[in-house]
């Protein structure tokens, strides 16, 4: 079986941007996209916060020109899962194949024991692809809370970027799912641009940082109702009502906009046990969290740099993305990340030719 000089794992902006590089520099990236190809911005409508379309693009497209761009020098596009991976010796080994009866369903719905259990037998097979470099950008999902009509207005009045979809919102009633700093951000955030921010909280306390629940607690534009659940989200093209439960009685509220704020689940299962992880994200010398401060200090070398800054706990391995990134989580950032990415795979293989 050939060894490929590197393999990406995940299509939203970072993989496609490290597809672009990598294939630029002749390196013929493979790139498995997923069965859903194109990561997040396929379930966005208008992006406009993205550099150089000032009219605005629609995700789904930016995404289509971002792997014509890819496949125009030559990244080779498979529209596959990645099932497992085996990061302990190099070449690195890959698979996209299933147990038979196995359903890929499983990465998206099965609990990480159920996951855990099929990536083992998924190994005990013969490997689809050698690789002798990895860049890792499966990026995040952002948690939903899968009530009734949420599905139908995704993208249409539900998002779950409030960052990304505020200005959308001038002077409309708007609702926000959550009780951490994310929230407590993203309802500041929409104070610009909403006539009224509604915050639903499950508790009668917020988890988020005390600075941040004091500003939301002054703001005049904010409005909290506490020991409170989201039931149902109603409307026929986009966002009109919907049902809270609120201390136990069900009430309707008018509405045009619903952000959940409850948290992302990064897209890990497969890696568990071959790299370092932090709470499911992967832990690179540029992540802002103790683990992240902790392997830059063990890279530093001579001259006082890292070489791969984007780099893994696995020599070899890159990781870029929301797979990474606790904080920003937004297209542009990935795809810088991804961009960095590639240009250290490059350095590496390299360095690396040799082995
Ligand atoms: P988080 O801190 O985990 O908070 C999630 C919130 O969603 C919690 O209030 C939780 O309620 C609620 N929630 C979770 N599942 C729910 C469900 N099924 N139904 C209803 N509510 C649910 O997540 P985050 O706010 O996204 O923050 C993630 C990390 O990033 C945190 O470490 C945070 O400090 C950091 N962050 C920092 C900043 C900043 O510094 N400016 C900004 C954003 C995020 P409970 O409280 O009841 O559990």
């Amino acid at each position: 079986m050939n060894t490929h000089p590197l393999a990406i794992i995940g299509s939203g902006p970072a993989g496609y941007t490290a597809a672009i590089y990598a294939a630029r520099d002749q390196l013929a990236p493979v790139i498995f996209t997923g069965v859903e190809s194109g990561g997040q911005l396929m379930y966005t409508t208008e992006v406009e916060n993205f550099p150089g379309f000032p009219e605005g693009i629609l995700g789904p497209k930016l995404m289509a020109d971002l792997r014509a761009q890819a496949e125009r020098f030559g990244a080779k596009i498979q529209d596959q899962h990645v099932t497992a991976v085996d990061l302990s010796a190099r070449p690195f080994k890959l698979w996209t194949k299933l147990p038979q009866g196995t359903s890929p369903e499983i990465f998206k719905n099965g609990s990480p024991e159920e996951i855990q259990a099929v990536v083992g037998q998924v190994r005990q097979l013969e490997p689809n692809l050698l690789a002798q470099s990895i860049i890792i950008s499966t990026g995040a999902t952002a948690i939903v809370l899968k009530v009734p009509g949420e599905e139908k207005l995704f993208g249409r009045g539900v998002s779950t970027c409030a960052v990304c979809d505020a200005p959308f919102y001038k002077d409309k009633t708007v609702f926000v799912v959550g009780g951490g700093d994310s929230a407590m951000e993203d309802s500041l955030a929409l104070t610009k641009f909403a006539s009224s921010v509604t915050i639903i909280h499950r508790r009668t306390e917020f988890r988020a940082s005390k600075i941040m629940v004091e500003r939301v607690l002054s703001s005049d534009k904010i409005k909290v109702l506490w020991n409170s659940t989201l039931e149902e989200i109603i409307g026929q093209e986009t966002v009109e009502k919907i049902i809270i439960n609120e201390n136990g009685t069900r009430r309707e509220y008018l509405a045009q906009g619903l952000f959940y704020a409850i948290g992302h689940r990064p897209v890990t299962d497969i890696f568990v046990g071959q790299l370092a992880l932090d709470k499911g994200y992967i832990v690179t010398p540029r992540s802002i969290i103790k683990p992240g401060l902790d392997l830059a200090a063990s890279l530093i070398n001579e001259q006082g740099l890292i070489t791969y800054p984007s780099r893994t706990s696995v020599d070899g391995v890159f990781a870029a993305g929301d797979v990474v990134d606790i904080r920003y989580r937004q297209a542009v950032t990935a795809a810088g990340q991804g961009c960095e990415a590639a240009l250290d795979a490059e350095r590496w293989l390299e360095m690396n030719r040799t082995t």
